[in-house]
């Protein structure tokens, strides 16, 4: 019989947000030789995730390294301070990522934020340039190595591109146990799969096809970093989703 080499642990992070409560699902994936965390949340969130971590038997200085996703502020804004605090934790991100976490490019989300500051209602603005503060805010750290479309990390977690959410955002796939990490491809909300924001995804067509891409995947555990963890009616939940999103008319 086969034994499973990668262990996926799912971290239940939980916080306050405007007084309401929020989850965040950051995972640990482990073989034998590494120790990876993928998401690392807001900035000051280390001691919460080392919390979770510790629900789980583990500890943050097992860490190897971090993988993130894409650049937005709750799946990097807590980088910078894991780095400092276990600086010798290497960095892993999508190729298209890359320039963003490192500070080389503008944050895509931050571009967005302002663009869209003008149409806003006057009430929304002071909200909306406090976010725009908290992304100029977000400390880049430098990249270790990059990811690209189908290649395989920890001899056995495969990279899928799931963009749309944004252009770089990856998924990560471990076909030994059929478990996706689906990042912000997908949300859990009320029980069903919906995209994450649709109204700031940057390319929700994109996106919706991202989710036609999973669709085409074995997924026995689906994990969202925004909703937690599924294991029922997989397949259904996702054609669903997709019914939801039909393509636009052609004229
Ligand atoms: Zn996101």
């Amino acid at each position: 019989m086969m034994t499973s080499s990668i262990v996926v642990y799912v971290l239940e992070v939980r916080f306050y947000n405007n007084g309401k409560e929020d989850t965040l699902y950051p995972v640990i994936i482990k073989n034998e030789h590494q120790t990876i965390l993928v998401d690392c949340g807001y900035a000051g969130f280390m001691p919460l995730i080392e919390d979770a971590a510790q629900k789980q038997g583990l500890s943050l200085q097992e860490l190897t390294g971090v993988f993130i996703t894409h650049h937005d502020i709750d799946h990097l804004g807590g980088l910078a301070e894991l780095k400092n605090r276990y600086p010798t934790l290497d960095v892993y991100t999508p190729v298209i990522e890359a320039p963003y976490i490192s500070g080389k490019e503008k944050s895509v989300r931050l571009m967005q934020a302002e663009s869209l500051f003008e149409s806003l209602p006057e009430d929304q603005k002071s909200g909306a340039l406090y976010f725009q503060e908290l992304l100029k805010n977000v400390q880049s750290v430098e990249v270790d190595a990059v990811f690209s479309e189908g290649e395989t990390f920890m001899e056995g977690v495969q990279i899928i591109n799931t963009p749309g959410h944004m252009p770089g955002h990856v998924s990560l796939y471990v076909p030994e146990s059929q478990t996706l990490i689906a990042a912000d491809a997908l949300v859990i909300e009320h029980g069903e799969f919906e995209i994450a924001n649709p109204a700031f995804t940057l390319d929700l067509g994109a996106a919706v096809e991202s989710v036609k891409k999973l669709k085409r995947l074995e997924i026995k555990r689906m994990i969202c970093y925004h909703g937690g963890v599924t294991e029922e009616e997989i397949v259904a939940k996702l054609a669903r989703l997709i019914s939801r999103y039909p393509p636009p008319p052609v004229l």
